[in-house]
């Protein structure tokens, strides 16, 4: 999947009347075949719009996402030559939420909610096959045995077990991609390591993408680096920084990458005796009207006055990944300019 948008032009807006904010602003990205990529930042930062708009689940008001080479919103008007139908791009690019109870329907069985996929797909395999399918799939899910679930109703579950269903659901349709839409912050503490593990293993497993959203560093952290995957830092509707996760924590190149360390206590860097650098501000800018130039300028304990004025963009290098900061560009003006004083 290729997702394209252009600075400012149009692009893909949310509408909080009166104002519209773009949530999702100049983020060019592409996600490979068995790619893994961790999307961390603020909540409110553009995370979900991000991987909605990546999964063809809202539409962009400009700018373009790409599935195979296949434009999805084009596909989804029938203009144009379409190679591939909006149907089949739809099944291919799944979603697991954050809260699984909600999109399972409370009326219906564990078993016939994962039938449905199933009928829309193969309508020739018949109850038995089915069932098995169902019963194998939920137990390699950690359902054990599978027959104890199967009939159960969804509020007869836990959250974890619900978000299991929920995975099944999605590995049913052959899915090239799953967008995880924060969906282990509502779990326990101590299952969101087993949840991780368990989407690694099956992307791994059923060669899919797994796009994973979190507003947890050390998730983020966990997720890309096991799935050897990127991280992605999102601020204010962009991308700022994205790369391999090892290397990205380990040396960042943009300062609120650096920022988002420090706040993650596992990283324990406080106690490493260096010291934290001190925002400017605490508070998030309100994204309907975000700062002029760099938008985290009105935070960002390096800015400077061109960071004011011009807006960075992803050109800037750290080793293997992409930064938009003046800090990585070695001959910018930044380094003439004087620090911000306000
Ligand atoms: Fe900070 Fe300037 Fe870099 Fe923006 S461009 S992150 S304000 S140093
Ligand atoms: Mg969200």
């Amino acid at each position: 999947v290729e997702v394209h948008f252009e600075k400012d032009q149009g692009l893909f807006d949310f509408f909080e009347e009166p104002d519209v904010v773009k949530a999702v602003d100049g983020i060019s990205i592409d996600i490979e075949e068995n790619d893994v990529l961790a999307l961390v930042g603020e909540s409110g930062c553009g995370k979900s719009t991000l991987g909605k708009t990546t999964i063809g689940l809202q539409r962009p008001t400009g700018g373009t996402v790409r599935y195979r080479g296949q434009d999805i919103w084009a596909a989804k008007d029938q203009t144009g030559e379409i190679d591939i139908p909006f149907s089949e791009i739809r099944s291919s690019l799944q979603i697991i939420h954050q809260d699984p109870g909600s999109s399972l329907n409370p009326n219906q069985r564990i078993v016939d909610i994962l039938a449905q996929p199933i009928k829309q797909t193969h309508p020739d395999i018949g109850l038995s096959e089915r069932r098995e399918r169902i019963y194998s799939l939920l137990e390699r899910v950690g359902m054990n045995p599978a027959a104890d679930f199967a009939d159960r109703y969804p509020h007869q579950l836990s959250g974890g077990e619900q978000q299991r269903v929920a995975l099944s659901r999605a590995l049913l349709m052959n899915p090239d991609l799953i967008l995880a839409d924060e969906a282990i912050s509502a779990l326990d503490v101590s299952l969101r390591v087993e949840m991780m593990d368990l989407m690694l293993d099956l992307q791994a497993d059923f060669d899919t993408s797994f796009v994973f959203i979190s507003h947890d560093l050390s998730n983020a952290r966990y997720f890309a680096e096991h799935g050897d995957g990127r991280i992605g830092v999102m601020y204010l509707g962009e991308i700022v920084e994205v790369g391999p996760a090892e290397r990205l924590i380990e040396d960042p190149g943009h300062p609120y990458t650096n920022v988002l360390r420090w706040a993650t206590p596992d990283l324990a860097l406080h106690a490493t005796g260096a010291t934290e650098p001190p925002m400017r501000r605490i508070d998030i800018p309100d994204p309907v009207n975000p700062p002029s130039g760099c938008r985290f300028h009105t935070r960002c304990p390096e800015a400077r006055e061109a960071c004011r004025e011009s807006c960075p963009t992803m050109d800037g290098e750290r080793g293997a990944h992409r930064t938009a900061c003046f800090r990585t560009q070695p001959d910018h003006e930044y380094w003439d300019s004087a620090p911000l004083d306000d």
